[in-house]
């Protein structure tokens, strides 16, 4: 289980509680306390969606490290490759993307992973 993973389940389960008083709030015609929670339920379903997604990412990250530790042939880049990316509008690249230049062969390429993920290959 990973942080993410575990820090999503516990938004969905707040959005769920948030939804369920929001819902006994409107019954009994307090809008405004129900308005005030329905708007901390959509915060904590945003919050669990991008959680998740974080926790899809860091699983595709691993398996990209375990396929390159097997020495198998590399798979497609992560998209966005990396934050630098998307920070830069496709100008620059951080130390952990995903993508590979065009410049770099693939062992220096997976030497320069290595380095990004700190030696570890889950
Ligand atoms: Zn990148």
């Amino acid at each position: 289980m990973t942080r993410p993973l575990r820090t999503g389940r516990a938004l969905a389960l707040a959005a769920v509680l948030l939804a369920a008083s929001t819902i006994r709030l409107a019954v009994t015609d307090r809008w405004i306390a129900a308005a005030a929670l329905a708007y901390g339920t959509l915060l904590a379903a945003l919050g669990a969606c991008l959680e998740y997604r974080a926790h899809r990412r860091t699983l595709a990250q691993h398996e990209r490290a375990r396929r390159r530790a097997r020495g198998e042939v590399p798979l497609a880049p992560l998209n966005p490759c990396c934050s630098f990316w998307l920070a830069s509008d496709g100008a620059a690249h951080g130390r952990g993307c995903t993508r590979l230049p065009a410049d770099l062969s693939l062992a220096e390429h997976q030497a320069l992973a290595e380095t990004a993920d700190g030696g570890q290959t889950v």
